[in-house]
């Protein structure tokens, strides 16, 4: 069956649910765009941009004769956004989410239907940018990425193919897993990356002569900490709702950080060539296959 949209309806117009407006739109997949924000003046930003057709404020109503929503909102507003939802919610519709933790994302919309809907189907691209809002949305951010489905056991088959369709049509790559093994891996691949990012950049500004240490830093620095330009109060929300699995990678990052420190303190620079080799042959394994 071809995919196609008659009303698309995306609540939290930004990076990531512009873009998606924008791929769906690009692959002449939907016919109508409604955006729902808070702020009415991105919501005219969307507009005059061509990414929706048309905007709403209010949740309910911007759902109401929708086909596809996506939730595309910061994960600390889901449980609010979804308990709007839930009130409109027509029962042919397919739900979907971007959201960067997944347990979460469940655990609200469990709260606000006080059941998981068998049309909805939680999803996460592994795509994104340090940018936020609908002016750093671009249509191709998704082609040749990872989208993560993690379906539930109440989730109904045809609504998950519906959803794989719709990001197909964007130019990703579906898989799906569950919702717990989903955490665990984004908590080691992104989540701790940008604590990481933000405490270093964090702890060097600190320093008395921080001024004199950034004039300094080259390009390695950069590349590093790039993702500490992302927006603190999303990634506010992600940690804090993604903080189990955080705090175990925390923990076992903070042990590796102990064994190289322990191996300085005693001069050990074969524990030191060892651990850098064998990182440097994972980052090129990974590198080679990107
Ligand atoms: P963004 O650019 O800041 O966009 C978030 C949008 O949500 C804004 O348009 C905001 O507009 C709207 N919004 C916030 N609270 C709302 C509410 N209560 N009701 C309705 N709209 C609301 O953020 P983003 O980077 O696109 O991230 C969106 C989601 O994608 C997050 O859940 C994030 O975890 C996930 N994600 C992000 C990335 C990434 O790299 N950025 C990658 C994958 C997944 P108003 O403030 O006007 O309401």
């Amino acid at each position: 069956m071809a995919m196609h949209i008659d009303r698309l309806c995306v609540v939290g117009v930004g990076l990531i649910g512009g873009s998606f407006a924008r791929a769906l739109r690009k692959a002449g997949v939907v016919k109508e765009i409604v955006g729902c924000n808070r702020d009415k003046d991105q919501l005219q930003k969307a507009i005059d941009l061509g990414v929706i057709d048309s905007a709403e404020t209010d949740i309910s109503k911007a759902v109401t004769g929708a086909h596809l929503i996506v939730v595309a909102t910061p994960v600390g507003a889901m449980e609010s956004v979804f308990a709007q939802i839930a009130q409109k919610l027509d029962p042919n519709a397919i739900l979907t989410d971007v959201g960067s933790s997944k347990a979460s994302v469940v655990a609200a919309v469990r709260s606000a239907f006080g059941k998981i809907p068998t049309n909805f189907v939680p999803g996460h691209p592994i795509a994104g940018t340090e940018k936020s809002g609908v002016e750093a949305s671009f249509p191709e951010l998704f082609r040749d990425r990872k989208v993560i489905l993690t379906p539930l056991p109440e989730t109904d088959v045809a609504a998950v193919l519906r959803v794989r369709q719709a990001w197909a049509a964007a130019g990703a790559q579906v898989v799906e897993m569950s919702v717990q093994h989903h955490d665990q891996v984004l908590a080691a691949t992104s989540h701790l990356p940008h604590v990481l990012a933000y405490s270093l950049v964090h702890c060097l500004a600190q320093m008395d002569d921080s001024q004199e240490i950034f004039n300094y830093a080259a390009g390695g620095f950069r590349d590093f900490t790039r993702i500490a330009s992302s927006d603190p109060r999303m990634w506010h929300d992600i940690c804090l709702a993604n903080r189990d699995e955080l705090l175990g990678v925390i923990k076992t990052f903070g042990m590796e950080l102990e064994q190289l420190a322990k191996a300085l303190r005693s001069g050990d620079g074969q524990y030191l060539l060892k651990v850098f080799q064998q990182a440097k042959e994972a980052r090129d394994r990974f590198a080679e296959k990107k």
